[in-house]
């Protein structure tokens, strides 16, 4: 059963909102958070993070008591990003699918939330996908074969060049399936694709980078305009309890040491200049600041005073 909740988060000042979405200024560019989708995981948290101790769940749920919906059960928060400028419309990410097509399994909230917010599908200048994970490429394309259409058909959609390999030209390889070829294969007919195989510029001040570990090609987004500065770290992390401990893979990680340190270099990035960190499964609001406990970084939600 899908659930959707916003109610957690309250806009503070000078991050005025029309919904109830939780978005944050980053110089020109406003960075909403879209839910697409949030319930409870069908399995114990223990399946996903198998190397993480009873002492550092309790310490968990403590600081993070919305990430959980029994004590040993998390809440799957699939959100995407919507990032606008006075030029610029981009999604990072897609989420499940349709509502009418949830081919993914889940339904998607993500076309009736950009709508709420006043942006039609049409208005997107850029989807940048993070990588080929079903809760990320679901609401790329509409139908199948003949009838495939894509979902935003003024978008120009970027995608790692080393994924698109993995998931479309092999797609007998780990990591492929019918389901996420399907949604993302078509582009290339369309000439709507671009291959980023190392950081791409979207416009100044907002980049492509490669974050690889979750999937070879992981990509994420950084912002830096005026001043301030955000990470959007998609599935780089899947859990805030990987900011303390970034060595923690989750069950999905592909090349779990790679996301690790790749975990590690964003983490010392996001200090060093970054004010804010976004990823795709980090409880609402999604969008918080690193802050340091001891010696300890943790990532601290915006709507904890
Ligand atoms: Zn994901």
């Amino acid at each position: 059963m899908l659930m959707l909740n916003h109610s957690s988060y309250s806009p503070r000042a000078g991050e005025s909102s029309n919904t109830s979405n939780p978005r944050i200024q980053i110089g020109e560019f406003e960075v909403v958070v879209i839910t697409d989708s949030l319930g409870p995981f069908p399995f114990p948290a223990s399946r996903i993070f198998p190397t993480v101790s009873e002492a550092e769940w309790e310490e968990m749920r403590q600081r993070y008591p919305s990430a959980f919906s029994a004590p040993q059960v998390l809440m799957a928060h699939v959100s995407c990003c919507l990032i606008r400028s006075s030029e610029r419309t981009i999604l990072l990410d897609t989420g499940t699918g349709l509502p009418d097509a949830p081919a993914s399994g889940l339904q998607g909230d993500l076309l009736r939330q950009i709508e709420l917010e006043g942006v039609n599908p049409d208005h997107i200048d850029t989807v940048v996908l993070s990588h080929f994970d079903g809760d990320h490429v679901g609401g790329t394309i509409r139908g199948e074969g003949l009838h495939a259409k894509p979902i935003f058909p003024n978008a120009r959609h970027i995608v790692s060049g080393l994924d698109w390999e993995i998931c479309v030209e092999r797609p007998a390889s780990a990591g492929s399936t019918r389901f996420k070829t399907n949604q993302v294969a078509p582009l290339d007919a369309w000439k709507m694709l671009t291959l980023a195989r190392e950081e791409m510029e979207l416009a100044t001040g907002i980049r492509v980078i490669p974050t690889p570990g979750h999937t070879p090609g992981h990509v994420g987004v950084w912002i830096e305009s005026q001043s301030k500065s955000m990470l959007l770290a998609a599935d780089a992390f899947y859990h805030p309890l990987q900011v303390p401990e970034p060595s923690h893979a989750v069950l999905l990680d592909m090349d779990p040491l790679a996301a690790s340190s790749t975990r590690r270099e964003l983490l010392d990035l996001v200090e060093a200049k970054g004010d804010y960190m976004w990823a795709c499964h980090f409880p609402l609001p999604g969008i918080g600041r690193l802050i340091r406990d001891e010696h300890t970084r943790y990532w601290k939600p915006l709507n904890i005073a």
